[in-house]
């Protein structure tokens, strides 16, 4: 789509408003977990226009992974949530555990579980029979040591109560139950809370030890410290990747070379974020560790990624390119825009706007955004905004590796800094967000360029 093709309708300003909130309300999902604060989910514009691939309630994507779909389809979720089985290859995997009658023993391969779907009850029956071994592809049976969750929305952690009955339903007298890691965040009380609520006497999880907590730490850039069962089997490594949310992991299969993304990077349409310069940072340092082989994490030749939502992506380090480039082309057209003047005020709150060349960001998006659909507006304003905030902002990159701090290269005249405003977030980020829409931004200064960059 070219920068200047349309031209946007007085209906879209009258309305938008209505639209941001309208759209607000139904992406702000309040978890089942209690307190939870409402989060603005999932993906994306372009997924949301196009149609969907199709995926399999269960497949057998290599030797030690199974995907098995969350069953919870929506405009947010795409096809639902991709949740990952990982087992050691069925020639190396299982160990004797004893089995429900005390006197016999089978064997079985401990496994991994990673993100536990939203808490559809269809999803047990899918998982249940993966690990009874009936599903077509394996007739081992399997247990699960550990589940790791990659971010704490909704769709990623709403199904661990169910998991864990689950788990404890069909899991071999002489196993431990499994823990369940998570990078901190401080929604993490309410998911404490829900654990510490289950009936002590279920054994449903195992807490680290010597700790009043439930969950096991997750570290970035450090191996997960799964069940000694699995030890020198199954080696997984963490990445740190905030932007989608502040305490998101991607998490690297050393033994198949594959990248577990969770909604970092997804296999269709692209991720949305809370912080859009967290996550451009991530997306850069996710790149870098896949070409770093002494890193132990990737090296040469392509990476397949694992997404959370969507189809696998087997040009991963190209996605990965492909999405920075996506950014940074969208921050060069909201450059260029910002140096045109404005389309006249369109109402009373723009009239007022006074300077010649400042935008609010709905003027932006009813220029950029004038081909889509105008129920995809409010997303799309959002993803305006938080470019701004990004332009609007001093590097954080530059002061920390001890180089000058660049100046921001748009301001804002509503703040009295002219830096950007602060992300809204928690109970107000409704009412912030229709605020937010009438801020007026301009380029810092006329020798703003945009930014050419590769991963
Ligand atoms: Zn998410």
């Amino acid at each position: 789509m070219s920068l200047y093709d349309h031209t946007p309708c007085i209906h879209s300003f009258a309305s938008f408003n209505y639209w941001f909130r309208a759209f607000d309300v139904r992406t702000t999902r309040i978890d089942s977990w209690p307190n939870a604060s409402p989060s603005i989910s999932s993906p994306h514009l372009n997924a949301m226009a196009e149609a969907l691939k199709a995926i399999p309630n269960i497949t057998r994507l290599s030797d030690c992974v199974f995907r098995i779909l969350g069953q919870n389809p929506g405009r947010f979720s795409l096809q639902g949530t991709n949740t990952y089985l990982i087992s050691p290859p069925e020639s190396s995997g299982p160990v004797a555990v004893s089995g429900s009658d005390s006197d016999s023993s089978q064997e079985a391969i401990p496994s991994v579980l990673v993100d536990t779907g939203e808490g559809i009850d269809a999803y047990e029956p899918l998982l249940e029979s993966v690990l009874l071994g009936k599903h077509e592809s394996s007739k081992a049976k399997r247990f699960v040591t550990d589940i790791i969750l990659t971010h704490w929305h909704n769709d990623h952690v709403g199904g661990l109560h169910a998991v864990l009955a689950l788990l404890h339903r069909t899991r071999p007298p002489s196993v431990s139950p499994p823990r369940i890691h998570k990078f901190p965040h401080s929604t993490d009380a309410n998911i404490e809370h829900k654990l510490a609520s289950l009936d002590p006497s279920s054994a449903a999880f195992s807490p680290p030890p010597s700790s009043s907590k439930s969950l096991h730490t997750i570290q970035d850039a450090r191996t997960i410290q799964l069940s000694d069962l699995l030890t020198e089997k199954i080696t997984l490594k963490a990445l740190h990747t905030p932007g989608h949310t502040s305490d998101h992991v991607c998490i690297f299969f050393e033994q198949e070379g594959r990248l577990f993304t969770g909604d970092h990077v997804l296999g269709q349409g692209t991720s949305v974020f809370e912080d859009l310069g967290a996550y451009m940072r991530s997306l850069q340092r996710c790149s870098k560790a896949l070409e770093e082989p002494e890193a132990g994490v990737g090296g040469v030749g392509e990476v397949t990624l694992y997404p959370a939502h969507g189809p696998i992506i087997e040009e991963g380090k190209a996605m990965l390119a492909q999405y920075y480039s996506h950014r940074l082309e969208r921050e060069n057209q909201i450059i260029a825009l910002l140096r045109e003047p404005p389309p006249a005020a369109l109402d009373e709150q723009a009239k007022g706007a006074g300077e010649e060349k400042a935008w609010s960001i709905k003027q932006v998006v009813a220029k950029l955004y004038a081909s889509y659909p105008e129920h995809l507006w409010p997303a799309a304003a959002r993803g305006i905004f938080l470019h701004m905030h990004r332009l609007a902002m001093l590097d954080p990159d530059a002061g920390t590796n001890g180089g000058e701090l660049v100046s921001p290269r748009v301001k804002c005249l509503d703040t009295p800094d002219g830096l950007a405003p602060a992300i809204p977030e928690g109970n107000k980020a409704m009412h912030e967000w229709g605020k937010l829409m009438d801020h007026r931004w301009t380029l810092a200064d006329a020798s703003v360029a945009g930014q050419t960059g590769k991963l």
